[in-house]
């Protein structure tokens, strides 16, 4: 598996992406052609040159969850629509990303912040430009209304699992459905495919490790960024930024990356792998 995505120009990347629609029938499936084309231009033009959340982190996420798809039995689980919503879902999940996080905009006041009171700020925004992007170029044209409104709404549940804020909310429900999914309720394939979203967005840790320290290094720079911008908001003696957004040094780096893989990313595998034991190469 070729995981050199941040030595890939956007033309490369772009050309990877639509490759995978291709790859698992989507194009012929859903009849995109020059849609899918047009629309992952305009996706990518609606990345940003930002440190982490770029395109590279979303084809990451994309190109994980398509290894997931491809080693479960998902046949059991999900059926075609919903790997076309995956794909998508992955691959908008961080659309227009800033490189600051949800509390700079609470705390600015954003127009963004207070239309959703303040709740998973960026992850609604991010939401909205996939909708957008999804209309604009009809990328959902060959599904029935029943089939579209049940994709938006899937999308909706995977992009708003991607709030890190709700990591254990998600966590604790699915272990409650391990061993009991049910195909016919659409409740479970959402949250599955939530946690599978929401798993592969944080789990660079499984990724080998120089892949995993890249990644790691970036995160970390751009949450100085935000620890940074944060201070130069009007109000910053009175509510400061968490200490955890600022760089300490490399031994704190070490620290924070073990921390995070042994705290979130560990249990959220080690589940996975009860419920899927083909995916225990990602936790062993
Ligand atoms: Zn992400």
């Amino acid at each position: 598996m070729n995981l050199m995505y941040l030595q890939c120009t956007r033309e490369a990347l772009i050309a990877c992406i639509v490759r995978l629609f291709e790859k698992f029938g989507l194009t012929e499936k859903f009849k995109l052609e020059a849609r899918l084309q047009n629309w992952v231009r305009d996706l990518a033009a609606h990345y940003n040159p930002v440190i982490f959340h770029n395109l590279a982190h979303a084809f990451n996420v994309l190109h994980l969850s398509s290894v997931m798809w491809s080693r479960i039995q998902h046949q059991n689980y999900f059926d075609d629509v919903d790997l076309l919503v995956l794909f998508v879902g992955t691959i908008s999940h961080d659309l227009d990303h800033r490189g600051l996080g949800n509390t700079y905009f609470v705390k600015r006041k954003h127009p963004w912040a207070q239309t959703v009171s303040g709740q998973s700020v960026m992850e609604n925004y991010h939401l909205h430009m996939a909708n957008l992007l999804i209309d604009k170029h009809g990328l959902f044209h060959a599904l029935s209304p029943e089939e579209t409104s049940r994709a938006k709404k899937t999308l909706t549940e995977m992009i708003l699992a991607t709030d890190l804020t709700k990591h254990f909310k998600i966590q604790s429900e699915f272990e409650m459905k391990i061993g009991k999914f049910d195909q016919k309720k659409q409740e479970d394939k959402d949250h599955f495919l939530a946690v599978i979203v929401h798993a592969c967005d944080i789990a660079n840790s499984a990724l080998p490790f120089d892949h995993f320290r890249s990644w790691g290094v970036r995160i970390v720079q751009e949450l100085e960024d935000c620890f940074q911008a944060e201070l130069l908001l009007p109000d910053a003696d009175k509510y400061p930024p968490a200490p955890f957004l600022a760089y300490k040094d490399k031994k704190g780096f070490y620290e924070t990356q073990i921390g995070f893989a042994g705290y979130f990313i560990a249990p959220l595998l080690g589940a996975m792998k009860r419920e899927w034991p083909e995916l225990a190469f990602l936790h062993d």
